[in-house]
């Protein structure tokens, strides 16, 4: 089948990203598929292993959610937690998890790869804590700038978050992001990770699809 003219375009921005993200020492590939993405992401973890995730939809979409439940590793599962002491309990526990897996709010071209979080396990997980770290992004998260990359995060992947987890937070009510205070805030920290200190520590899926929010 022929490609569309947004997954010619899609593979040409891949093609570049991957460079300069390999440039700042991630390890970065371009797959086309959901299911290349789960295998991929598969390929890079070890059976055996502990693995933990942030709250991402792309991890579900590709179906790498149901398959790591399918093998053996041991999962750091905070939705498992019957109240919010042991999901936080569970959320340290997965600083120190072998992998993390998660996706990008945002990256831009450059390959700056930008998140905000709430509570920022998620973010403490990718800049620090996790052994290695697998991020799964589909191309619409790519923006041309690192200014257009958190504009992105900030006032469309913040709304979208902030509805879909049915917060509290002015966005929820209005769909623009107005840098909120609010306790229910998911934006509490906003993160650039410009580059892999340990090189290809974090490891860069990216998908020519539309994949999570
Ligand atoms: S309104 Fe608050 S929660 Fe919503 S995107 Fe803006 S800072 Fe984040």
């Amino acid at each position: 089948m022929e490609k569309t003219l947004q997954q010619q375009r899609y593979d040409l921005m891949g093609a570049k990203l991957v460079k300069n993200l390999t440039a700042r020492r991630f390890k970065a590939i371009y797959v086309q598929t959901k299911e290349e993405a789960k295998e991929a992401a598969l390929g890079f973890m070890k059976e055996g292993s502990s693995v933990s995730w942030g709250g991402s939809l792309t991890m579900k979409e590709i179906g790498l959610d149901e398959e790591i439940r399918k093998r053996n590793y041991r999962l750091i599962d905070r939705a498992k937690a019957k109240d919010k002491e042991e999901a936080r309990k569970i959320m340290k526990e997965a600083l120190t998890a072998d992998y993390f897996i998660a996706s990008a709010n945002a990256i831009s071209i450059e390959g700056e790869i930008f998140e905000i979080d709430g509570a920022a396990n998620r973010i403490s997980s990718i800049i620090f804590g996790a052994g290695e770290v697998i991020i799964i992004a589909g191309m619409n998260k790519v923006c041309p700038s690192l200014e257009e990359a958190e504009a992105r995060a900030q006032n469309i992947a913040g709304p979208l978050n902030a509805i879909r987890l049915k917060k509290n937070t002015p966005c929820a009510l209005n769909g623009n992001c107005s840098e909120c205070i609010s306790p229910d805030c998911i934006c509490a920290v906003k993160a650039v990770i410009r580059l892999s200190m340990v090189p290809e520590r974090i490891k860069v899926i990216l998908v020519g699809e539309d994949l999570g929010l």
